[in-house]
């Protein structure tokens, strides 16, 4: 690799035992959406969350669109989703047909705002539409606040689908992400903090439902000689080989969340010196994974624009992004309810200053001194402009 090699945002890093567990597959001929290595991860991720069971799915997408289908979403219900995230996150709305209904961050984590939470609730109680479900997403690593949450969500009866995709590893209080809510889900997709190059898996305490999620992911199939159906159902299973790159991937998982931590407190460091430059923090509420380092510009003592950053790592062969998009800004939801924790938006605000920065496991600390170098020249020569 060359001193001037693009890095990128996130990429997949093997452990090296990957080749083995395929290897097994190859051998006993398991190459199917079933077998070993599948129930093995399963069991293996619920161990390691803490969690009474676990579905391998082919995404995260699809373990959002089961959750949603097991609570029982139908077309024209309401579902509440925060609206900082990946589309991802609401298009198993669509999916069901249900109307989503976004919710800003607060300042502490980015995720979902509590105060908002309350504004959307009191609002559908008087419109009676009260939603069906409540997709809270933990965003970049690290939890939302969920005790106050769960608490508001409990005092409606409506629960929670926990789309921790990015945060597998990261804790809340003494729990993991994404076992709070009634289902969890995590992505195992090429950029994620481990990676079996596309699938998920949905988690939950509720044994008898991950039954029917299984079910369901195989197109509905009754019990019976014949190919027989009373339900419409998907084909949502993982593979057998892909399950056994989880499994290997699962055993430095540990690690990858260790080495992301290190990348984002160098990082940290290294911006100190810069004024303009807030790193989005750490709430103390529990342990982010730092899936991906991200931070915001203060608009008040620079004139750099996230993009004016973003273009000039690009010149230097450096791959930087926004922070998502939040989803009411989105032309897909034109016209979609949103409900924010003060006066602003604060998904806004973090959109509109945020930039994610290379963050990969298997960045070097000489590939991360590029990149540090750059961010500093880009602000020394603006400053030199004024
Ligand atoms: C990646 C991601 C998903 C979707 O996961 P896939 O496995 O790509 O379907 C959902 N939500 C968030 C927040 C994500 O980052």
């Amino acid at each position: 690799m060359s001193a001037n090699d693009r890095i990128l945002l996130s990429t997949p890093h093997m452990s090296g035992n990957e080749q083995k567990y395929i290897n097994e597959a190859f051998e006993t001929n398991w190459i199917a959406p079933l077998g070993p290595n599948v129930d093995l991860f399963e069991k293996e991720i619920s161990e390691y969350v803490g969690s009474k069971g676990a579905a391998a799915i082919s995404s995260g997408t699809a373990g959002i669109h089961l959750a949603l289908d097991l609570l029982g979403v139908k077309s024209g219900d309401t579902v509440f989703c925060s609206s900082l995230t990946f589309i991802a996150s609401a298009n198993p709305i669509l999916y069901c047909g249900a109307i989503p209904v976004f919710i800003d961050s607060e300042r502490e984590s980015w995720n979902m705002s509590p105060v908002a939470l309350e504004k959307a609730f009191k609002e559908a109680e008087e419109t009676n539409t009260l939603p069906k479900a409540v997709i809270v997403v933990n965003l970049y690593g690290q939890s939302a606040d969920m005790d106050p949450i769960q608490e508001i969500c409990n005092r409606y009866n409506v629960p929670i689908v926990e789309d921790a995709a990015e945060s597998l590893g990261a804790t809340y209080k003494d729990k993991m992400s994404g076992t709070i809510g009634k289902y969890g889900i995590f992505s195992f997709n090429g950029n994620k903090i481990i990676t079996t190059s596309g699938g998920g898996m949905l988690v939950s305490d509720d044994t008898e439902a991950l039954s029917r999620a299984r079910f369901l992911a195989t197109q509905a199939r009754d019990q019976a000689p014949h190919y027989q159906h009373s339900k419409m159902g998907y084909n949502y299973r993982m593979s057998n080989i892909l399950a056994g790159v989880g499994r290997a991937q699962l055993e430095v998982l540990d690690e990858r969340v260790n080495a992301r931590r290190e990348v984002f407190d160098r990082y940290k460091i290294a911006f100190s010196e810069i004024d303009a430059i807030e790193m989005m923090p750490e709430a103390e509420f529990g342990r982010s994974t730092r899936w991906l380092t991200a931070l915001t510009i203060n608009p008040e003592k620079t004139t750099i624009k996230p993009m004016d950053l973003i273009n000039y790592l690009n010149e230097h062969n450096i791959e930087a992004r926004p922070v998502w998009k939040p989803l009411h800004l989105q032309p897909l939801f034109d016209g979609i309810n949103y409900f924010t924790h003060g006066e602003e938006s604060i998904s806004d605000y973090l959109f509109y200053n945020g930039v994610c920065l290379p963050s990969g496991s298997n960045m070097t600390v000489e590939q991360q001194q590029r990149v540090i170098e750059q961010v500093k020249k880009c602000f020394v020569s603006e400053s030199a402009k004024i």
